[in-house]
């Protein structure tokens, strides 16, 4: 199936859409007449530069108000006006034209009187060498129902007269998909596709402001698919999305997940069919993600010391270097922290004016090279790294802002031939075996799409989006999760522009992870080794374990404890949580250290004020 866009989509001037629309690897576009209308130049030229990006115009839109006026003038004047649009249509190349059911005030409406408009207009669309299709609007005075769309357009019977399905209009006003499994293929002459969270709202004002990609929201598209599927469609899919987010966001972003929706979108509906489907793209399976096989830190060489003090007291040991690069690998458990100081590395610059910060993630993967594929398909960009002879190549994309992400799997040993052997024992300690979650932050119209990025390529889900509370405003906090733990991703962002996560952002100049979360077995051991060590954990008020013993039913003497260490807590249905915070250093980044009790499967996100409190409490105190 071809991949289209409209053009009302993506935020700037037709020129710049178009640009953004042919990297993003669409087939077509559907034209937005507003936009052709404000933009500068004849039909004539923009039909070349629309071939001259490689696409080609799928559909003409919006044609409104044309069916079920009255005898008379509305009625001629509707047709006049549908003629001039064809031979606009003939000019820009376009042989498809979008009409939406009719809001005007003096339509009659009638199934009949609206059929015999659609068979008249199809004997003008004929001679023009150009077709209509109808599509339902939710909110249409009278037809707003794709079954009533289709009994009209079966009524019109006329050839150059079909369907338009908008997954928005079908979904969104809970008609069951499989009623369009009756319809025949070649009578849907196109197919819209728009996703929306569940807000219980106006029809049109959700349609018109909270439109997002298939797979962001919460409408069952996989059903609208699978129906479509089984009419045997073949035409184009093309994103018809409108929302305020997008519009102020970077065109290329925006085109960038809408094509990765679709083809996500294609690729679980392959999978889920039981027989061949030629016209779909084949892809890799989602990547499972059995681990963190390290974090790289980059920094500058005056500020390793510190680092490496800091990896030390959280009994990490020096257990390499690599061969042909300043990176020291520091070890305990499953967890490998690398710390970069090499002045020929891609983010030294920014830590050396920002201060350590993530660099890489290598995610243990069954099969690397898979998984750059499946990555690349979906509009990953692949990044091409030097490696010296006998080292090991690492397939990479481009993760959060400047950071990298490194696909590793078992036939790569980097430690064996990217490192030499040890250059002291193991860890002394037994405390953090391994990485429990990464927390990204990110601006706020970012989080989407990443949060797409993450579940179209990985075998990861999202959970329900939480608002956390800081000093200064919200911060929106979205967790992504593999299937069996393996990896735990939280991403946070926030418009408000005092905020801990804004400021992490703005700041920082491609700022990517906020903080490391390290799994213990036993927090409050952990707690007091790190205290033993002079770890410096955030301290946590008074006032928050007089709390904690109201809100939960725990023994005194374990809050005292909680207290005397500053760790937090949190329950669920399945266990407790316990955790607690380092300070922060480098490029305002943090360790955070957890103990899950019985399953508990949160991140502590009750805590969440707590913390931003008491970190912008030591940042006030610093600046005394
Ligand atoms: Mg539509
Ligand atoms: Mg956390």
């Amino acid at each position: 199936m071809k991949t289209s866009t409209a053009t009302v989509s993506i935020a700037g001037d037709l020129g710049e859409k178009l640009a953004a629309i042919a990297k993003a690897g669409f087939d077509g576009i559907e034209i937005f007449e507003q936009d052709f209308i404000s933009f500068d130049l004849n039909p004539a030229d923009v039909r070349r530069m629309v071939a001259d990006h490689g696409l080609e115009i799928t559909l003409f839109q919006p044609f409104r108000d044309f069916e079920g006026l009255p005898e008379g003038p509305l009625r001629q004047r509707a047709f006049s006006r549908a003629r001039h649009k064809f031979d606009l249509m003939c000019e820009l190349g376009t042989d498809l034209m979008l009409i939406c059911s009719s809001v005007h005030p003096e339509g009659l409406g009638g199934i009949d009187r609206c059929a015999d408009d659609f068979r008249d207009l199809g004997e003008i669309a004929s001679s023009y060498g150009v077709r209509v299709g109808y599509e339902a609007l939710a909110w249409g005075r009278f037809i707003n129902d794709h079954r009533d769309a289709w009994e009209v357009v079966r009524r019109a019977d006329h050839e150059n007269v079909g369907l338009i399905l908008d997954s928005f209009h079908t979904l969104g006003r809970k008609i069951d998909p499989d009623s369009i499994r009756t319809i025949p293929a070649d009578k849907i002459f196109f197919v819209q596709l728009a996703d929306a969270p569940a807000i219980d709202m106006d029809l049109l004002y959700w349609s018109r402001h909270f439109r997002n990609m298939p797979g962001e929201g919460d409408l069952d598209l996989p059903a609208f698919m699978d129906a479509l599927y089984a009419t045997g469609y073949d035409g184009p899919l093309s994103l018809e999305i409108f929302n305020d987010e997008f519009r102020r966001s970077d065109a290329e972003m925006v085109a960038r997940d809408g094509h990765r929706s679709l083809i996500n979108l294609m690729d679980d509906l392959r999978r889920r069919s039981d027989r061949p489907l030629p016209s779909l793209p084949v892809l890799p399976d989602r990547v499972d993600v059995s681990g963190v096989q390290y974090v790289e830190l980059a920094c500058k060489p005056n500020d390793m010391s510190g680092i490496e003090s800091l990896l030390t007291k959280v009994g990490m040991a020096k257990t390499g270097t690599h061969k042909s690069k300043q990176v020291t690998r520091f070890q305990t458990g499953d967890v490998n922290i690398l710390v970069n100081s090499d002045a020929d590395g891609r983010s030294f610059g920014l830590a050396s004016e920002h201060g350590a910060v993530v660099s890489e993630i290598a995610f243990a993967t069954p099969d690397a090279a898979a998984a750059l594929e499946r990555a690349v398909a979906l509009g990953a960009e692949p990044v091409s790294l030097p490696h010296h002879p006998g080292e090991q190549k690492i397939p990479t994309v481009r993760g959060v802002a400047e950071s990298l992400i490194r696909f590793l799997d078992p036939t790569m040993d980097i430690w064996a031939s990217d490192f030499e052997k040890p250059v002291s024992s193991t860890a002394e300690m037994n405390g953090v075996h391994r990485i429990d979650h990464i927390a990204q932050t990110m601006g706020y119209n970012e989080m989407l799409s990443w949060t797409q990025f993450y579940t179209s390529i990985f075998s990861m889900a999202k959970s329900s989006m939480v608002d956390v509370i800081d000093p200064e405003g919200i911060i929106r906090s979205q967790a992504v999760t593999g299937h069996d733990g393996g990896l735990r991703l939280t991403l946070n962002g926030s418009e408000a522009q005092r905020t801990s996560a804004h400021r992490f952002v703005a700041d920082g100049a491609g700022a990517t992870v906020q903080h490391l979360a390290f799994a213990v077995n036993d927090a409050v051991e952990m707690a007091e080794h790190l205290h033993q060590n002079g770890f410096s954990i955030l301290p946590q008020t008074e006032n928050y374990y007089a709390d904690l013993a109201a809100r939960f039913d725990l023994p005194d003497v374990f809050i005292a404890k909680l207290k005397s260490l500053h760790i937090l807590y949190d329950e669920d249905d399945s266990g407790g949580f316990l955790h607690f915070y380092s300070t922060v250093f480098g490029n305002g980044l943090f360790f955070e250290f957890v103990e899950r009790r019985d399953g508990y499967d949160g991140f502590g996100a009750p805590n969440a004020p707590f913390r931003l409190a008491a970190q912008r409490r030591m940042t006030a105190a610093a600046s005394l």
